[in-house]
Parts: C-alpha cells; sequence; structure tokens
C-alpha cells in the first residue's frame, strides 16, 4: 500500500495530535475525528473579555521527556513557577522550597515549622536519591501507595499533613496519597530538576502549538464517533466512514463493542474569582494544609489583572455534596478566613468529572508492540500508562509508529 493508506484518528487531545505529527513525518495523511469544537481534550482554556480560564489548574513540567521532543517551549512563552510553595496553616503561612535552586527560599525552609529539621534533611536526602534514578529505575520499582513510601522514607505525619498531602491532592487529584510511588518518584525528580510552568496564553497554547504543526491531517471537529467496527466508524450524525487503520485516541470502551469499561476517573473543581488583595506571588503555588480540613486544596493567582483586581484560581479536591452556589460561598469563606483574600466577585467554575485516571498501576508509557488491540485498531490516550501530559504524547507517537511498522511490514511481505 502507498502512502496514500487511509488512517483514522479519534480524539484531537495531546495524545492523538502527536500520533498525527508522527503519520505526518512519515508521508501519511491522517484524518482526525473530534467530539469537541477543538483541539486540546482535557488541556483546554476559554477566553473570555480578554482572560484566561484554564479548565482546571495544570502544569506543564518542562523536563518531561515528551515536550523536549514535541513542544516549542520558548515559543509557548512559559511562566515559571518557583521552586517552592507557600502553605497556609493555623492562621499562618510558609513559604518552603528547594533552596538548591532557588536561594532566596533557605532561610524560609529552614524555620518553616511545617516540619522537623529532621524533616527537611529528609526531603533534600530524598531529592538527591532520586534525581539518581533512571526512568527504568522508577518504572519498574516496586509499588506502594505514595503515602506508605512517605512514611517508609521517615517522614513525620506533620510534614506530611502540611506539605506532601496538599502538594501532591493537587497532583494526583485524590488527597488520601494512594497513587502509586512510581508517579511520584516520577514527578519528584522533574520538580527538581525542571520547571512546572504554564503558557503566558493558558494551557490551550500546547494542543494548539502542537495543531500548528500539522500540515497534512484534516479535522472533523464536532463529530463524536458512536462506534468502531473493524475499521469503519459509525458517527453520531448517520455517516459512515472506511479507514484502513483507526487509532483510537480516546477511551476504546466506550466506542468499541463488548470491550469492558472499567476505566475510573479522578475529578477536580477548579473556581476563578476576581479578588482585591494579592497574599502570594504569582510565580509561586500556594497550598492549604491538610490540617484545616479546608475543601481549597490550592491556590494561584494569574498574570491579568481586572480592573485593578487580580483572577484567581482555586482548586478543590475533596468530595462534597454541595450545589454551585454553596461550593462558591464556601471558598470564599475559606479564602478570607484562611488566606485572608478578599472576594470581590466570582468569575467561573469548571467542574472537571473525568480529569485524570484512577490507575492501580502505573507505567512510563505504552511500547508500541502493546498498542494494538485488534487487527487495524491501535490505541492512545495517557490512560494506558499514566495521567500525565508525557504519557499522553509518548502513547501518541508509539501507536503511530506501531500503526506505520505494520503498514509497512504487509508492503514488504507483499513484495517478497
Ligand atoms: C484538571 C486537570 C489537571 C491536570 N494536571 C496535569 C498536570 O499538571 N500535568 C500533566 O502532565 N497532566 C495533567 N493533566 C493530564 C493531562 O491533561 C492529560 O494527561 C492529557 O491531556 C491527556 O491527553 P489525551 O489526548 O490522552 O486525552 P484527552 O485530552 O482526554 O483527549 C481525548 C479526546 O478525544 C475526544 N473524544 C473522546 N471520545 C470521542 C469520540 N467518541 N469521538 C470523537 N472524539 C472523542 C475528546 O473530546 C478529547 O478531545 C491534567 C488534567 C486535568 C483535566
Amino acid at each position: 500500500m502507498s502512502k496514500d493508506t487511509k488512517i483514522a484518528i479519534i480524539g484531537a487531545g495531546v495524545s492523538g495530535l502527536v500520533a498525527a505529527m508522527n503519520l505526518e513525518k512519515h508521508g501519511y495523511k491522517p484524518s482526525i475525528y473530534e467530539a469537541s469544537d477543538r483541539v486540546g481534550g482535557r488541556v483546554k482554556t476559554d477566553y473570555i473579555d480578554g482572560l484566561a480560564y484554564d479548565h482546571g489548574f495544570q502544569v506543564l513540567l518542562t523536563e518531561y521527556p515528551a515536550a523536549k521532543k514535541y513542544l516549542d517551549l520558548e515559543l509557548l512563552d512559559l511562566v515559571y513557577f518557583r521552586p517552592g510553595s507557600v502553605i497556609f496553616y493555623k492562621n499562618a503561612k510558609a513559604i518552603i522550597g528547594d533552596p538548591l535552586r532557588d536561594k532566596s527560599l533557605l532561610f524560609s525552609t529552614i524555620f518553616s515549622k511545617i516540619g522537623t529539621l529532621s524533616d527537611k534533611i529528609k526531603i533534600l536526602k530524598l531529592r538527591n536519591e532520586i534525581k539518581k534514578k533512571s526512568l527504568d529505575d522508577i518504572f519498574r520499582a516496586e509499588e506502594k501507595t505514595t503515602l506508605q513510601y512517605l512514611k517508609d522514607f521517615g517522614f513525620s505525619d506533620q510534614v506530611i499533613e502540611n506539605f506532601f498531602q496538599p502538594f501532591f491532592t493537587g497532583i494526583f487529584l485524590e488527597n488520601q496519597l494512594v497513587t502509586s510511588s512510581r508517579k511520584f518518584e516520577f514527578v519528584y525528580q522533574l520538580f527538581s530538576t525542571g520547571s512546572a510552568a504554564i503558557p503566558s496564553k493558558g494551557i490551550q497554547a500546547i494542543p494548539n502549538q502542537l495543531s500548528a504543526k500539522l500540515k497534512q491531517t484534516q479535522f472533523h471537529f464536532n463529530t463524536p464517533v458512536k462506534q468502531v467496527n473493524n475499521t469503519s466508524l459509525s458517527l453520531l450524525n448517520g455517516d459512515e466512514a472506511k479507514f484502513d487503520y483507526v487509532i483510537i485516541a480516546a477511551e476504546a470502551a466506550k466506542i468499541i463493542p463488548n470491550l469492558p469499561d472499567l476505566q475510573e476517573w479522578k475529578s477536580v473543581e477548579n473556581l476563578y474569582f476576581e479578588v482585591e488583595n494579592k497574599v502570594i506571588d504569582s510565580t509561586i503555588i500556594g497550598l492549604m494544609s491538610n490540617q484545616l480540613k479546608s475543601l481549597v486544596n490550592n491556590i494561584h493567582y494569574s498574570n491579568s489583572l481586572i480592573n485593578n483586581h487580580y483572577l484567581l484560581s482555586v482548586s478543590v479536591v475533596k468530595a462534597h455534596e454541595l450545589s454551585d452556589q454553596e461550593l462558591i460561598n464556601q471558598v470564599i469563606k475559606e479564602l478570607e478566613h484562611i488566606a485572608k483574600i478578599r472576594v470581590v466577585e466570582f468569575k467561573k467554575l469548571y467542574r472537571i468529572k473525568n480529569a485524570l485516571p484512577k490507575m492501580q498501576s502505573v507505567s512510563y508509557m505504552l511500547p508500541k508492540s502493546e498498542t494494538q488491540l485488534k487487527e487495524k485498531i491501535f490505541l492512545a490516550g495517557d490512560h494506558l500508562a499514566n495521567g500525565s501530559l508525557n504519557a499522553a504524547m509518548l502513547n501518541g507517537e508509539s501507536a503511530a509508529l506501531a500503526v506505520i511498522e505494520k503498514i509497512e511490514k504487509g508492503r514488504l511481505d507483499i513484495g517478497s
């Protein structure tokens, strides 16, 4: 078969986009079917009245190997976070962080009451141990929960509750720290070696940049795929489309008949407020200590100004039964009482049900050999390795390379 082989990709999230990039690189012209009106999937920003509202607080770790490979970080005009956090706890706040990377954090870190001196020495020890590990070391290690891992490392309950729990709740989107220790080590290593950052124009700049690189790909937006039968797509609008190969960069169980649908998801709520005062700098993340038992997990000031006020993003991870209005009221109360933040106006609430895949066991990426579901159907998406932009990109790459290998091997077999 020639490079006219018809390949469909379902899903224009980061994974589908990277799959398309790889197919284009090898001379193919894929078609992407996307249920929504734009690229990006879970990486999404609304632009309203000159302000950028990301759907959920989400950061790019600049040391992600896939980010270095597929993104032009300079063009993303990244806003970098300092390697630390401001922690709000019992009527006080403390700035702690990695003094080896930001010397200004040295004294505040040493003298903060978020943990014992021994905890702080252990944080540096952990950093040095994890920094030395290869990806293989990390992803082949025996898995335990992150909480167990921290306890086994000898951290006190105090530092776990004040620092690790709020910090990693915001990343794992669960507050019991049951996430695999592999994911913990992976993220900890990347935080120790690189930065967390958000594009100045919002997180959506990431998929926008990927899609701008696609010159031979045909996009079908607002076109949900209802079912995939062999290589035929039944679209929700009643149309059928026939392909030679299909890459599903979304949840396959939702569209392939008789596949068990076992995927569960972690959720998060993201609220935005116009606020009068700035209690922390916009280059640092604010965390609520677990001891406060607040609904709010983390806060972050965007760089944008509204009528000389500030735009504050607030994440809520803890489960609750509150209505929208009750949630907004509770968050305003907590911001005022805990952080002394005066809210001028509520702006937005995003309830993101399927934010990160729940996974008992995580891997770094899906190897090419494991992407094939059926003769001509291949799988991609972050949920097949670990919920991250890195995994989404690498799994998209794997699926595309597996399809290419299959096509080209078929060609050789016919020729021989
Ligand atoms: C709130 C939040 C915070 C996060 N924080 C971080 C973070 O800090 N760092 C990090 O690395 N990662 C983070 N992530 C995870 C990261 O966003 C994901 O790993 C990544 O976006 C997954 O990309 P994907 O392409 O695999 O899946 P998705 O983005 O889910 O893309 C799937 C696409 O398929 C489409 N689709 C689904 N079904 C169909 C169908 N039947 N027909 C057509 N189209 C369909 C969907 O509309 C979607 O566009 C976060 C995610 C969220 C939501």
